[in-house]
């Protein structure tokens, strides 16, 4: 059984804000409802971080005309300036789908590391990245995949990553998404599949069935893209407006029909715009899948996103020590009041 464990504590200051007057600031510490991992949820946080949040718009444009000028992956450069694969690989170089173009990457984060360059555009808002944009996206990296369980079927841990724009991580401008593909786990899915399956035997059910019917139409719940369930999670890894997603009864990406990539880019989409609404312009994706060759019944293919810092001259980062060294997660405010809030963007837009 699922269960949602928190506890709240509280801290007493003389608040010079406050002309010195006592003031309780309230921490929940949350258990991750699979890994047991500790979230402290800090309310006000968000309120107090929002000025790092936001970008400095002239900043931002500087470096959209600087990175533009020598970019690999605008369209006059990506068939002279990017890698191709080896025609033993595929003989016809780079995949395309759409606008997406999909090539190896030039120095890569594993043995198969593939870049899907997303968009002719140089630069997006964040309520640009349509669900069409997505979907080839996705179709162009799944065709890799197929290809890449064919002809090395012992790579079978695949990872899409998205960092976009220099907050999260990125080192290129351009719209673009990585596939990472290794024959072991990232240490994350790992853990998800090795607590899955726990969870599996002693519960005879599955945690990711078992937790979308739980979270269904319940506080963190946000919407359902063609078998995709999308919720705030109760225990976020990293908190900034992080939301996650459930693609139902399927264990690896080469399992996903057309319905289900489409679910999946139709819920970015519309995640990104409540991004962009709220004024970022940087986030982050990870979709995680289960091995290429074979069905898991205890794992579904899962997806998480935020949102990452605004650019400006102060050079905020959100990757401080306590994520990145003592591995704890930390939410700048309750789930349940950001599922609240996308809840209120989507149900506006539809109007
Ligand atoms: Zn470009």
């Amino acid at each position: 059984m699922i269960g949602f464990e928190k506890t709240v504590k509280h801290a007493r200051i003389l608040n010079p804000l406050k002309n010195f007057e006592e003031d309780t600031i309230t921490f929940e510490y949350r258990t991750d409802p699979l890994t047991g991992r500790n979230t402290t949820v800090i309310k006000g946080m968000l309120n107090y971080v929002s000025r790092f949040l936001t970008s400095d718009s002239e900043a931002l444009n500087v470096l959209v005309e600087k990175t533009r000028v020598n970019c690999p992956f605008c369209p006059e450069s990506v068939k002279t300036k990017t890698p191709m694969f080896t025609p033993d690989f595929l003989a016809e170089g780079r995949i395309f789908v759409g606008d997406a173009v999909i090539i190896p990457n030039l120095l890569g984060h594993a043995e198969q590391s593939v870049l899907a360059i997303l968009s002719r555009e140089h630069h997006l808002k964040l309520r640009e990245f349509t669900p069409k944009l997505l979907f080839d996206g996705f179709k162009g990296s799944a065709k890799y995949l197929k290809r890449l369980s064919q002809v090395e079927p012992q790579i079978r841990f695949p990872a899409f990553v998205f960092n976009y724009l220099t907050p999260a991580g990125s080192s290129i401008f351009h719209p673009h998404m990585q596939i990472l593909a290794r024959d072991r786990p990232f240490h994350l899915v790992k853990l998800l599949m090795e607590k899955s399956q726990a969870y599996y035997a002693s519960n005879k059910s599955s945690y990711w069935l078992d937790l979308t019917s739980k979270e269904k139409e319940g506080e963190r719940h946000l919407l359902e893209t063609g078998d995709v369930e999308w919720l705030v999670p109760f225990a976020p890894l990293r908190g900034l407006n992080e939301v996650q997603a459930i693609v139902k009864g399927k264990s690896n990406l080469l399992e996903l029909s057309d319905r289900e990539w489409r679910g999946l880019a139709e819920g970015i989409s519309k995640i990104l715009e409540f991004y962009h609404n709220q004024g970022y312009i940087s986030f982050n994706i990870i979709l995680l899948s289960g091995p290429l060759n074979e069905h898991l019944d205890y794992f579904d293919v899962n997806l998480r996103m935020m949102s990452r810092p605004g650019i400006q001259p102060f050079c905020f980062t959100d990757a401080w020590a306590l994520p990145y060294f003592l591995w704890d997660g930390e939410a700048v405010e309750e789930p349940e009041k950001l599922a609240e809030r996308v809840r209120v963007f989507l149900k506006e837009k539809k109007k």
